[in-house]
C-alpha cells in the first residue's frame, strides 16, 4: 500500500462500498466505512441479483468489456466470501432466454443474435413454439427468444451481507448511521477526510465515494457527480418450484427464479426523484406484464412487494477512478441496473488504484471527466 491508500474512507455500505473496503483491506489498508444508515439495505438489497454481462449489452463496448471482466471475477469472489464468513449467496449460472412478442422486437432479437454470435458470445436463436419447450409456462404471446448462456444470478440479499462481513473480518471499521454530510480539503486541494452530520471527523488520505444515488448530494465535492436515483419495483411470489428455470426477459419485465423457491418480477424505471416507495400503477404494470406472458402465474401468492433507487448516470456507464483535481478523491459509482454485476471488478480496480496508484483494468471510458465538456 502507498503512502495516500494506507488510511482510507469509504462512502457507502452498499455492495460497492463493502467490496472495495474488503479489498482495500485486504491489501493492507486501514479502512473506516461510512454508512448513513443501515449498510447493505439500500439498491443492493433492493435488486433482482441478475448478472448477464451480454444481455444487458446493446452493443459491443467498453460496458461490455467491463462486465464480461467482471463476470469472470464472479466465480472466485463468491469462493472467498464464502471462505471469509461461511455465508452461501446462492451464486449459480443460469442461462437468460430474452423473448419478443412484436415484429419490431423480433428484429431487434436479430440484431443481438448477429453480433452477439459474431462476437462468440454462446447464444441461440428459438422460434416462440421452440422457446415454450424450453419453458412451457410461457405464453403464445412469445414469438421469438434469444437463450444467453452467459448468464449467472445471486442472491444480492445474502451477497449484501456476506460483503459486510467479509469487510469486517478483514479489519474494515464500519460506521452505521454515519451520513457523510462533507468531504473535508487540505489547504492544497487534497482530499483529508469526511464529516458526518453529527459533526464528527474522520480523516484519510483517500476518500471513496461509494454511496450509490446518493453520491451527488455530499458537499466539498470538486464537480457535480451526475448520477440520479432511478426506481425500480420489483415483487415476489412464493412457490415451492418456480415455474419457469431460465432467467426471462422480456420487453416488460424480467422474472428470475430463485434458488429459495422465489419467483422475482422486475422492474420499473423511473425518474421519481428520491421516494423510494410502490405504487399502484408501478405494481400494476409489473403484474400486467407478468399475467402476459406467464397467464398460469394468476393465483400464485404473493410474497413480498418492494422498491429501491439504482444510481443512475446520463450514460448509463458506472463511474470509476480518481477525480482528475481533487488528489484522493476516488469514484465508484453511477452502476445503474448493474452495481451487483460489475461488483468484482470495481472492488478490485479501486482497490488497486487507491491502494498501488494504478489497476489493470482501462477506466479511462468511466473517468468522471467525459461529463465534462
Ligand atoms: C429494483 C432493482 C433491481 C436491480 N436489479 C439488478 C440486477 O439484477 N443486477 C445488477 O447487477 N444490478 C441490479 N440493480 C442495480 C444494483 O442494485 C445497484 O447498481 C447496486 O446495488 C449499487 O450499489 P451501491 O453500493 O452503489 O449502492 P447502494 O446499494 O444503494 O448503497 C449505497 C449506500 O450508500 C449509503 N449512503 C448514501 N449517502 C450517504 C452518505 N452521505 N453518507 C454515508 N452513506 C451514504 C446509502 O445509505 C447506501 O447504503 C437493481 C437495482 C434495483 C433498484
Amino acid at each position: 500500500v502507498n503512502e495516500r491508500g494506507r488510511d482510507v474512507v469509504v462512502i457507502g455500505g452498499g455492495t460497492i462500498g463493502c467490496s472495495v473496503a474488503w479489498e482495500l483491506a485486504l491489501l493492507g489498508a486501514s479502512v473506516t466505512l461510512l454508512e448513513r444508515a443501515n449498510p447493505a439495505h439500500a439498491a443492493t438489497w433492493a435488486s433482482a441479483g441478475l448478472l448477464m454481462p451480454v444481455t444487458e449489452s446493446r452493443t459491443g463496448g467498453p460496458f461490455l468489456d467491463l462486465a464480461v471482466m467482471s463476470m469472470k471475477l464472479w466465480p472466485d469472489m463468491v469462493a472467498r466470501v464464502q471462505d471469509a464468513t461461511g455465508m452461501a449467496v446462492d451464486y449459480r449460472p443460469n442461462p437468460v432466454l430474452v423473448v419478443a412478442y412484436t415484429d419490431q422486437q423480433v428484429t431487434e432479437l436479430d440484431v443481438r443474435y448477429a453480433w452477439q454470435s459474431k462476437a462468440g458470445y454462446d447464444v441461440e436463436q428459438f422460434t416462440g413454439s421452440a422457446a415454450r419447450t424450453l419453458e412451457p409456462a410461457l405464453g403464445e404471446v412469445v414469438r421469438a427468444a434469444l437463450l444467453d448462456r452467459s448468464a449467472a444470478q445471486v442472491n444480492n440479499r445474502l451477497l449484501g451481507k456476506a460483503l459486510l462481513a467479509a469487510a469486517q473480518a478483514a479489519g474494515v471499521r464500519v460506521v452505521a448511521g454515519a451520513p457523510v454530510a462533507e468531504i473535508l480539503t487540505e489547504k492544497h486541494g487534497a482530499a483529508c477526510g469526511a464529516r458526518t452530520s453529527d459533526g464528527l471527523s474522520y480523516s484519510a488520505a483517500s476518500i471513496v465515494l461509494a454511496a450509490g444515488a446518493w453520491s451527488g448530494a455530499i458537499a466539498g465535492l470538486p464537480r457535480t457527480v451526475p448520477v440520479e436515483p432511478v426506481r425500480g419495483q420489483m415483487l415476489a411470489l412464493a412457490t415451492a418450484t418456480p415455474p419457469i428455470s431460465h432467467l426471462i426477459m422480456a420487453p416488460d419485465c424480467y422474472l428470475a427464479p430463485r434458488v429459495d423457491g422465489q419467483m422475482l418480477v422486475g422492474a420499473t424505471h423511473e425518474h421519481t426523484g428520491f421516494e423510494c416507495v410502490n405504487t399502484p400503477a408501478g405494481v400494476n404494470s409489473l403484474l400486467a406484464a407478468l399475467l402476459y406472458l406467464v397467464p398460469g402465474a394468476a393465483d400464485l401468492p404473493i410474497a413480498e412487494i418492494w422498491a429501491g433507487l439504482r444510481p443512475g448516470s446520463p450514460d448509463q456507464m458506472p463511474i470509476l477512478g480518481r477525480d482528475p483535481d481533487m488528489m484522493g478523491l476516488f469514484y465508484a459509482t453511477g452502476h445503474y441496473r448493474n452495481g451487483i454485476l460489475l461488483t468484482p471488478v470495481t472492488a478490485r480496480a479501486i482497490a488497486d488504484l487507491v491502494a498501488h496508484g494504478a489497476c489493470d483494468v482501462d477506466l479511462e471510458p468511466f473517468s468522471i471527466e467525459r461529463f465534462s465538456s
